[in-house]
């Protein structure tokens, strides 16, 4: 039996752990359960599944069992085996790293976390013996492909949907609006990991998680477009082998792994693949050109320091501003590109230095966004 506690439970993620744990009660169990905005459903869970702690930034009626702490707490309690990170953007931050500190198997579905301090939550992961298991689908498809394999590595490929506007015009991408930005043609997901996905940026981030999870240069890193979301990611191997993992797009697949690893579980929820009914399986080059969130996010990653936390911190206040209507689709890319532009860069930043450039990058965000009179 695996203690479980969920950073994010109210989240699209968290909402698919829970299905999971609920699916297996003789091997895993809710102990934590940390929730944001969204309190009627997290009262609803913690009712549910009778954790031990529980986390809102609301005040919130607890069972007479379940004490109300810090994410912190839950992350690092003695009780807790796998802290599953479902949070989005910086809030899992400090959280994970707690976790780390005290050596728990940590399921990470944040992949800001990876962005703003890869190289700080890699190292502590070393040095006290915590296991980073990434539930990202292009990760844990890699995570699986390697499973065996220590050496011989050539490159990763990260395969991309595309994301809905893959084959918009310059101009149709300026009047996108966000229902249209909201609707992804594979992946049922988080708001604003589908903003990131229409945007691309989504795939920069995961080139750059992928650099610190894998420990592998940015060069030997590709990304691939498959529109079908079959292929999860590949690895080739330096004899011109090709491992792939392929499942139906659906994260409870990923999330399951990451709480099994290293066991496998039968479980008759998870949808299946007729390969005779995918018929066939396309590839396609990314059109770079059309999405410079995705080149900021490679160019931040491969400049290092400080930089990579600015343009996550400055891309969570773009998507919001997008999200609140206060911008258009197309103002993304030039708010966090100009942020990225006027950063003052820490190389080998401290946590703090990490901190104070994600404060920077979010005032500046906003204050380019007003100064354009964008919103
Ligand atoms: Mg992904």
């Amino acid at each position: 039996m695996k203690n479980i506690a969920i950073l994010g439970s109210t989240g699209s993620i968290g909402q698919q752990t829970l299905d999971i744990v609920s699916t297996f009660p003789d091997q895993f169990r809710v102990v934590g359960l940390a929730g944001g905005e969204k309190t009627d459903l997290l009262a609803r869970q913690i009712e549910e599944f009778q954790p031990w702690l529980a986390y809102s930034p609301f005040t919130l009626a607890l069972p007479s069992k379940t004490k109300l702490c810090s994410m912190e707490e839950i992350a690092s309690h003695p009780e807790v085996d796998i802290l599953v990170v479902a949070t989005t953007g910086k809030i899992g931050l400090l959280p994970t790293l707690a976790a780390i500190k005290a050596g728990k198997r940590i399921a990470l579905a944040n992949k800001e976390i990876l962005v703003m301090a890869g190289q700080i939550i890699m190292a502590e992961a070393r040095k006290h013996g915590a296991k980073i298991i990434p539930i990202d689908s292009e990760h844990s498809a890699i995570w699986q492909c390697l499973r065996g394999e220590r050496a011989g590595i050539s490159k990763l490929i990260l395969t991309a949907s595309g994301g809905p506007f893959h084959h918009y015009s310059p101009s149709q991408l300026a009047e996108i609006t966000i229902q249209e930005a909201l609707q992804h043609p594979t992946w049922k997901m988080g708001r604003k990991v589908t903003i990131d996905s229409a945007t691309l940026m989504n795939k920069g981030l995961e080139v750059i998680e992928a650099h610190w999870l894998f420990n592998i240069p940015f060069e030997k890193i590709a990304i691939i477009v498959h529109p079908q979301s079959i292929i999860h990611s590949l690895v080739e191997f330096v004899d011109g082998s090709l491992k792939a993992q392929l499942s139906f797009p659906d994260m409870r697949i990923p999330i399951q792994y990451a709480l099994a690893y290293p066991k496998r579980l039968s479980n008759y929820k998870l949808p299946r693949i007729d390969l005779t009914g995918v018929k066939s399986l396309t590839f396609e080059p990314l059109n770079y050109a059309k999405f410079p969130c995705f080149r900021l996010a490679l160019e931040a990653g491969k400049r290092a320091g400080t930089y990579p936390a600015v343009l996550s911190a400055a891309d969570e206040i773009a998507v919001k501003l997008f999200l609140d209507c206060q911008i258009r689709f197309s103002d993304i890319p030039t708010i966090i590109g100009e942020t990225v532009s006027l950063h003052r860069v820490v190389a080998n930043p401290t946590l703090d230095d990490i901190l104070d450039a994600d404060h920077w990058a979010r005032e500046t965000a906003l204050r380019l966004a007003k100064r354009g009179s964008l919103c």
